[in-house]
């Protein structure tokens, strides 16, 4: 579904991707990690054209991401993505949150988003919160909205970038409740984040980044059991 061929990416000078290659197939949950400056948010930023690469080729689902022909903006509603902090838009409310993008990208008729919105906002644990503003809510909750306003969208795949690295402890898990919850219906997920809870119960392979390159792509157990590089062994000392 998500291939990476050769991907390099240069800001300016600096060369913060080098010849990343590497496939996510349909219903796979791939954990990306690795030191932080490592190029992870580069990495997956690229998949739904968020950063534009300088070489290699980026496929989702046949369509060449890196194509100046392909519509980013349609792209871009079918790889959902999440980020650190939620960015939802304040002076919207929760539902309006939910409603705009099926309206405006996908054409939807403005009472059957809201009927989605309303679904995806249950399913989410926030029904009673659709007439709401994102300030009125906590950092979690903020969190999950944009999970379902992602989700509004029916992608065919899902980003996240640390997407619980900006909330307080307590709320962490009723975020990653979701995002399993989504892996166990068969969602294909690339996730950055730190949370190897995580990453053991439903990813189905470890990406290891260091210093712009993919330097471990394996299945979990092997990566967990036995990294074979001395930089994923010392993260991993670090982390667990
Ligand atoms: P990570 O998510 O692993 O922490 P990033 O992808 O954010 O890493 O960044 C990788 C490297 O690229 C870092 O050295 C960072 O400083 C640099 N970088 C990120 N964004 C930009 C940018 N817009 N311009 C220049 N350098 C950048
Ligand atoms: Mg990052």
């Amino acid at each position: 579904m998500i291939s990476l061929k050769d991907v390099s990416k240069w800001y300016g000078q600096f060369q913060v991707l080098t010849e990343c290659s590497t496939e996510v197939k349909k219903g796979e949950v791939v954990v990306v990690c690795g030191p932080s400056g490592s190029g992870k948010s580069t990495l997956i930023k690229t998949v739904n054209g968020l950063e534009p690469i300088q070489q290699g080729e980026i496929f989702v689902n046949e369509i060449k991401v890196n194509d100046k022909h392909t519509d980013l903006a349609k792209l871009r509603a079918k790889v959902g993505m999440v980020f650190q902090h939620f960015e939802l838009f304040p002076h919207l409310s929760i539902i309006e949150n939910l409603t705009l993008a099926q309206v405006k990208v996908l054409n939807r008729e403005k009472g059957a988003a809201k009927e989605k919105g309303l679904k995806l906002l249950e399913r989410v644990g926030l029904a009673s919160h659709a007439n709401k503003y994102p300030a009125q809510l906590s950092g979690g909750q903020q969190q999950r909205v944009a999970i379902a306003r992602a989700l509004c969208m029916d992608p065919i795949a899902m980003l996240f970038d640390e997407p619980t690295s900006a909330l307080d402890p307590e709320m962490i898990n009723e975020v990653l409740d979701v995002m399993v919850e989504l892996a166990n219906e068969g969602m294909t997920m690339m996730v950055v984040t730190h949370e190897m809870g995580f990453a053991k119960k439903v990813a189905d392979r470890i990406i290891f980044m260091d210093e712009g390159r993919i330097v471990e792509d394996r299945p979990k157990n092997d990566f967990f059991d036995n990294p074979k590089s001395a930089r994923a062994k010392d993260f991993l000392a670090k982390i667990l």
